[in-house]
């Protein structure tokens, strides 16, 4: 499913955050978020997510007004892992994934035999079988966060909308839930912090600065010396082949 993103502006407390965003991401497209710290990444993925209304502008999913779906319409389509992931959760695996069932559930939330096959299935998807009974507090970072991964699949939605998915991660993990986001197939816009994984994961990057995005296109484009230096301050950097 397709996400478009029209001059998209988020106002907090009459603070301009975010200005002007133009973005698109096609059907099965892993599209990247790059720029520095406090240049509105969060904020402006809080606003795919609806966890921000824009000021003014438009986010569209599949062509539809995501601002103006049900909460109920709008998880089947968009699953979300914000930034600041709920990682205190005192459940155990099993119902955390099964939470993501929620939005397909009747509002007597009973659970079919379809749902409990869908969490069996992302569990497998994510290596976590093993861990279904295990309370989510005693979990790893790397752990928890395969975890919260099999819950947006649970979801099954169209999109995967990712806050620095890789937060705290060790290299071997960051590699691993890149590989499971690429694998999922979706459409994935994700705020990553690390330039080297967003330049070999992602088929487009765009690049935030002040709120504004100064740069988009494929990795190898837009990741340019003048860039790095330009946006990161970041100089002799080397992005791999
Ligand atoms: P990033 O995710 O790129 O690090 P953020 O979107 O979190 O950036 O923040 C962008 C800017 O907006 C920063 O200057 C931040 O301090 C500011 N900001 C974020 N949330 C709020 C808020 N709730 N109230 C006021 N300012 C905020
Ligand atoms: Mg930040
Ligand atoms: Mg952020």
């Amino acid at each position: 499913m397709r996400v478009d993103i029209e001059d998209l502006s988020v106002e907090i407390a009459g603070a301009r955050l975010v200005t002007d965003i133009a973005l698109r991401a096609d059907s099965g497209q892993f599209v990247g978020l790059v720029g520095p710290n406090g240049s509105g990444k969060s904020t402006l993925l809080r606003c795919v997510y609806r966890a921000l209304r824009p000021a003014a502008g438009s986010v569209r999913l599949g062509g539809d007004d995501l601002h103006a779906l049900s909460p109920r319409e709008g998880a089947r389509r968009l699953a979300a892992l914000p930034q600041e992931s709920a990682s205190e959760f005192d459940f155990t695996v099993g119902e955390i994934v099964a939470m993501g069932r929620l939005p397909h559930q009747s509002a007597a939330g009973r659970v079919t035999a379809a749902d409990t096959e869908v969490c069996a299935d992302v569990l497998e998807r994510v290596g976590a079988t093993h861990l279904a009974d295990r309370g989510f507090l005693t979990l790893s970072g790397g752990e928890k966060q395969r975890v919260l991964i099999a819950r947006a699949l649970a979801q099954q939605p169209k999109v995967l909308v990712l806050d620095e998915p890789t937060n705290h991660l060790d290299i071997a993990q960051q590699l691993e839930v890149l590989a499971l986001v690429r694998g999922s197939g979706l459409t994935v816009l994700a705020a990553l912090h690390d330039l080297n994984l967003a330049a070999t994961h992602c088929d487009a990057l765009y690049v935030i600065a002040d709120g504004r995005i100064v740069a988009s296109g494929p990795p190898h484009d837009v990741l340019t010396a003048e860039l790095l230096a330009d946006v990161f301050g970041v100089r002799a950097h080397r992005v791999p082949h």
